[in-house]
């Protein structure tokens, strides 16, 4: 049976883009590493400029928490993330556990079953940032993607799905 181990950085990715997670899971897109460590480097340069601490980072802490929770027993309340800029930042973990579990299940669930097919296309706002970032933008406009279009969500590509609307042209 395949293995594959549940990282941070798989979790931290589901939390932007459930696809992105699926690729760092099992590395099917082929992606170039010398541009992946030049978008981290360019998103390291943005997180510094503005000081904060991404969304997507307390869940990567949440996650540490929620591994150590199960080797003590208990998870801790809180976790420290070092700033940028020096600042450590504390902060309270309890409200992401939930998040966390539940994007820990369904990574379990695809670790389970490896032959899970890779989750749609959505094109959102962290794609410019992603290393999958050209295979994604290729199958979008393939299929002629409705996340093609500006200020779609999830949320009302769903409607429209529920209309039998799937692509640009439909429209
Ligand atoms: S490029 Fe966009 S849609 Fe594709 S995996 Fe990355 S974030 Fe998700």
């Amino acid at each position: 049976m395949t293995t594959c181990a549940i990282t941070a950085e798989i979790v931290e990715g589901y939390s932007l883009c459930p696809r992105k997670a699926f690729f760092f899971l099992w590395d099917r897109v082929e992606k170039d590493p010398h541009e992946y460590a030049s978008l981290i480097e360019e998103q390291e340069a943005e997180n510094c400029k503005t000081h904060r601490v991404a969304r997507s980072q307390v869940i990567a802490l949440g996650y540490a928490g929620h591994v150590l929770g199960q080797l003590q027993h208990h998870v801790p309340i809180a976790g420290t993330i070092v700033r940028a800029d020096g600042r450590a930042c504390r902060l309270n973990l309890t409200k992401k556990y939930q998040q966390v579990k539940s994007i820990v299940t369904v990574l379990k669930a695809w670790t389970e079953d490896p032959s899970e097919e890779a989750p749609p296309v959505i094109l959102n706002k962290d794609c410019p940032s992603c290393p999958f970032r050209d295979p994604c933008c290729r199958q979008a406009e393939t299929e002629d993607n409705l996340s093609l279009l500006e200020r779609m969500s999830p949320r009302i590509m769903k409607k429209y799905h529920a209309k039998g609307i799937f692509t640009v042209n439909q429209l």
